[in-house]
Order: C-alpha cells, then structure tokens, then sequence
C-alpha cells in the first residue's frame, strides 16, 4: 500500500457514516482524489479546520489497489479560504471549488489547475475584490481548458472588439462585433469587458492580480457570458452558480 504525501486543495467532503467523510481533492502531481477522513466528523478530529473547500492542504494518503477511495492520513492546512478579507468572498469559495472540481480527472495530473487554484485562493487571501477576481479565474479556468472562444476579432468580419465591444453568440459560442450579433441569442459584451480580457490575459494565471478597478457594468457582462460558456461546456450549470445568482438576484 504506497503513501503519498502531496500539495493539494479541498474541493469537496460529504458524510460517511457517522464519523467519517469523504474528501475529494486535487493534488498537484496525481490529480483529483477521493479519499476517506476516518472520525473527521467527531469534535475533536485530526482533520479540523482542514477540510473546508478550496483549503489548501498538505495532505498523506494511502492508495489501496483495485480501490477507488483512498485513505486520508492526515491533511494540515496550509492556507484557508476563511483568511479572505472581501466579505463578499466567502460566498464565493463554494462556487469556485466546484468549478474545480467540474473540470478537474480522477487520477490525470494537472498542474496547471491546482496552480490557478491555489493562486486564486493566495488572492483571496490578499484581499482581491471579488467581481474581478472571479472573472479573472472564470477566464484562465476556460483559458486553461481550451474552450475560452477567441475574443480579439469579430468572428464574421473581423472587427477589433477592444475598440467596437460586441457579443457573444450563445448557440455559437463566438464573440462578434455588434453589428454581426443577432438580436436573439446573444450577451451584449462592451469594450470595456474586452479590454479587461486583454488586461487579464497578459498576467500569468498564478500572478493573478488584478489591475485598477474595471468598471462594474463590464463585469456582470463578463459574469454572463461566462456563466453562458460555463453552462454549455459543462452541459449543465454548477448548482452553486445558481445558489450565487439567485442571492445576487
Ligand atoms: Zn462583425
């Protein structure tokens, strides 16, 4: 039965019995695990304080041939989401989790997520405010994945959209300019929204800081669109976006 010690983050836990709980995290060197917390639901567990989502941890875990749950020796926090300082952001941390945990495989490293991850939490951590910051991941996240729809140019004419803002056509997943959008199906993206996508491309996902403050009207165009490219390549929309939007509703 090999251990593994490993850097990870808490994505998710839910009950087991009536002490445990099943852990699910992603590591930054074997991917996303399953693993079980024995007594982590009793008062006084070596396991508290570390399993809130998005905690980063160190954890140690026991694989177990022909089994898909590990077992969790033991997980220290290393950074908490609970640190964060915009009081908005805590409404946030579930959501972000489980838009980690959405894209992340079982048992396929990938690094590149559990960097942006723990950068999106060290933001966090600084205080970032929590619109652009949510963009910024909700960018990188697809960014990532290679879904994001390229933004530079109308997709039909080739109009620059960082000077003519545009749209995103839903049934397409392409930006247009304003003139190329039909007037059904598609989220009004301004300039300004473009410009912010320029901004964040051009800081490495896990430097992740965001510049002088982008105007509030761009980003709920951002959160839309987003949302809209997060649900088709999902098929579906994360519960906690729902939880999110109808609070904000
Ligand atoms: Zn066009």
């Amino acid at each position: 039965m090999p251990l593994y010690t490993a850097d990870a983050l808490v994505l998710r836990t839910y009950k087991l019995r009536d002490a445990d709980r099943i852990v699910v995290f992603l590591t930054a060197d074997r991917g996303k695990k399953r693993g079980v917390a024995y007594g982590a639901r009793k008062s006084r567990s070596r396991f508290s304080g570390a399993l809130e989502p998005l905690t980063r941890v160190s954890v140690g875990y026991v694989e177990r041939e022909a089994r898909d749950l590990v077992s969790l020796n033991f997980a220290d926090a290393v950074q908490s989401p609970m640190s964060a300082l915009d009081p908005g952001a805590l409404g946030h941390v579930g959501y972000f989790a489980d838009l980690i945990d959405a894209w992340a495989a079982e048992n396929d490293a990938n690094e590149k997520l559990f960097r942006l991850g723990a950068a999106l939490l060290a933001a966090l951590a600084a205080g970032t405010p929590i619109d652009p910051l949510a963009r910024y991941f909700e960018y990188w996240l697809l960014r990532l994945e290679g879904v994001y729809p390229v933004w530079v140019r109308c997709a039909r004419c080739g109009t620059a959209l960082e000077s003519a803002g545009g749209a995103l056509l839903r049934e397409a997943m392409a930006f247009t300019c304003g003139a190329c959008a039909p007037r059904a199906g598609s989220e009004r993206v301004s300039a300004e929204a473009f410009r912010f996508l320029r901004a964040a491309s051009g800081v490495a996902p896990d430097r992740m800081a965001v510049g002088e403050a982008p105007p509030p009207q761009a980003m709920r165009e951002l959160e839309r669109a987003h949302r809209a490219m997060i649900a088709t390549f999902l098929d579906r929309e994360p519960r906690s976006s729902r939880v999110l939007r109808e609070m904000g509703a």
